[in-house]
């Protein structure tokens, strides 16, 4: 997978992907950073990527050129380019699993007020906000959307299938997780964990997994009981034979 960011902060990005397991992806090669500073492309001789907004109001928005100019130095066509705009579908698993499915991918982040509405609707084909609240820049959540594409990508993760068994991935929140000591301020660890048989283990799991979204997440609990629900209806229990 090759993430390529336009940002006027690279250094943001550049220090954070490269630490722990996105770094770890990276030097494996797993994962390509390609991060472009849109200053380096603005035509301005005073470096200047930002300006007035027409018709007056609050603060500078960036600049058509420079964005346009950064993006077209990316080689290669049709590459997926996500704008992260508070303006834009929420973010979720679901979407990453689907970015995860591409070869490359163009994080576009703005800065100050955000960018010239033309330049955005030359290259970009989706927006996406991490969440409703405003950032004052896109690099943030472009962050987290890359670490959480990674996790998913073959290979990065030590185990591949710790991101099966995570939140969201089955429409539920994890179970709750238990290491050493066996005992801890007078705290057992649940005993079936314990037991060596794993048939228990996965019931125990789904139960309180189940128990956890109900109680915490009653939105998704919702939708998870609709979709069970269809699921048995589309495949009823079959009869025994006499
Ligand atoms: N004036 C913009 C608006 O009201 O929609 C907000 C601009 S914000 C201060 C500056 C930049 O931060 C945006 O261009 C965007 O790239 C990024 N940003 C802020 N909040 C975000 C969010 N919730 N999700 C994704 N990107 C965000």
């Amino acid at each position: 997978m090759v993430f390529h960011v336009l940002t006027l902060f690279p250094e943001m990005i550049e220090g954070c992907m490269q630490t722990s397991i996105t770094g770890r992806a990276i030097e494996k090669g797993l994962l390509t950073l390609d991060v472009r500073n849109i200053r380096d492309y603005t035509l301005d001789k005073h470096g200047k990527v930002d300006d007035y907004t027409y018709g007056g109001g609050a603060g500078m928005l960036m600049q058509a050129q420079p964005v346009y100019d950064a993006w077209n130095s990316i080689p290669g066509k049709g590459i997926r380019t996500i704008y992260l705009t508070p303006q834009g579908r929420t973010f979720d698993q679901k979407m990453a699993a689907d970015f995860a499915s591409e070869e490359e991918l163009i994080f576009l982040c703005g800065h100050y007020e955000g960018i010239d509405e033309r330049v955005l609707e030359e290259t970009v084909t989706d927006y996406v906000s991490i969440g409703d609240y405003v950032l004052t820049g896109g690099e943030l959540p472009a962050m987290v959307m890359m670490d959480t594409i990674s996790r998913l990508l073959p290979g990065v993760l030590h185990n591949d299938d710790s991101a099966d068994t995570e939140s969201f991935q089955n429409g539920l929140l994890e179970y709750p997780q238990y290491s050493r000591p066996e005992e801890w301020h007078g705290k057992k660890v649940p005993a079936i964990l314990l037991s060596g048989d794993h048939k228990k283990v996965d019931e125990w799991r789904l139960e309180q997994s189940e128990k956890r979204t109900q109680e915490r997440r009653p939105d998704l609990y919702e939708a998870y009981m609709e979709q069970k629900r269809l699921y048995e209806e589309q495949h009823p229990p079959k009869r025994r034979k006499k």
